[in-house]
């Protein structure tokens, strides 16, 4: 199949071009390299150094390629980032696949395997709800630009699969974590703690360290992305592995795997984080045949050894 990837240089994003390419498939990425690099691109996938709220440019791409599937990955993923500056997250996360859906509209090939596959968030999707973990049917409260720009573009997706009658899959993944997260970003606090301790550094815990969030492995999470190739449709599930860690058990397990002996420095909870959420991913089980496989202790060692 031909599959475009946007974001497929970013940390999430190469994972799955990679998966695709393994499984034989004829990969096109899509990427601004914003937060993404060219050391994260797979050889075998053909690259586009492009922007996706550039509507023209994305249309002459689509035109030219024809793809049979998008997994569309490229977003400004930060939540305090949308905060303070909220403009750029919703352009190109809202903006961005308004345009992928008209060029998918007018360019897609048709046939079975036709879909358009998007990457959408559960951390930032259901607020703080009261029964976790929180299922797809939990109410969309969303407490950041970031977590409004993903629901928009459920909807601009929802919207245009009927316009133009594509079929669509939404994954709303948890926290994902793994080799090639950008220890510089504000999330992905695994990478953060291993880059920090590794340079013999105290990591901040921001709050008491109770502070607790569900973590798939980015293996498990590009897994998921295959299986809905072939199976999947105009559907919506949850990706994560339905348990709680705190921010002090990630501490303990990266110093675990880092050698690192000191103490964390903490600080006051920082606005717009929730306090807990996990993610009841029994539905990706029964639609795709998913399930979390990557244990977490082993899933932390193999990220802090990739850094
Ligand atoms: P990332 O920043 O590593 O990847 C995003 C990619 O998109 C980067 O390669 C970046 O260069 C590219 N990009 C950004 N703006 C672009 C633009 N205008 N045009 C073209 N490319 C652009 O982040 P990630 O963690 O790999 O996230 C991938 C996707 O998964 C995002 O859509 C994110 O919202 C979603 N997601 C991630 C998590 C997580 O825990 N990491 C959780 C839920 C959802």
């Amino acid at each position: 199949m031909k599959i475009i990837v946007t974001g497929g240089a970013g940390f999430i994003g190469s994972h799955v071009v990679d998966e695709y390419v393994q499984a034989g498939h004829n990969v096109v990425v899509i990427d601004n390299l914003l937060t993404g690099s060219r050391k994260n691109l797979n050889p075998r996938a053909k690259f586009y150094d492009a922007n996706i709220r550039d509507r023209a440019v994305v249309d002459r791409i689509f035109k030219k390629e024809r793809p049979e599937v998008v997994s569309h990955l490229a977003a400004i993923a930060e939540v305090i980032k949308s905060i303070r500056d909220p403009m750029p997250t919703l352009q190109t996360n809202v903006l961005g696949i308004v345009n992928l859906c008209l060029a998918f509209g007018a360019h897609g090939r048709g046939g079975a395997q036709r879909k358009f596959i998007f990457s959408s968030t559960g951390g930032a999707m259901y607020g703080a709800p009261r029964k976790l973990p929180a299922t797809e049917k939990e109410d969309t409260i969303t407490l950041s630009p970031y977590g409004l720009s993903k629901h928009l573009g459920e909807e601009v997706l929802k919207f245009y699969a009927r316009q133009y009658n594509f079929p669509y899959f939404i994954f709303r993944y948890a926290n994902v974590y793994g080799p090639r997260q950008s220890p510089k970003g504000e999330a992905g606090v695994i990478a953060i703690f291993g880059g920090l301790m590794k340079a013999g550094a105290r990591p901040i815990i921001f709050g008491d360290g109770t502070k607790a969030r569900d973590y798939v492995y980015v293996g498990d999470v590009a897994r998921a992305n295959l299986l809905a190739l072939r199976r999947g449709k105009n559907d919506v599930v949850n990706i994560g592995t339905g348990k709680l860690v705190t921010d002090r058990a990630i501490f303990d397990a990266v110093a675990r795997a880092s050698g690192f002996k000191g103490k964390p420095i903490y600080k006051p909870y920082r606005k717009g984080e929730l306090y807990k959420i996990s993610l009841d991913a029994r539905k990706a089980g029964r639609v795709l045949g998913w399930k979390p496989t990557m244990k977490f202790e082993e899933g932390v060692r193999t990220t802090v050894a990739a850094l």
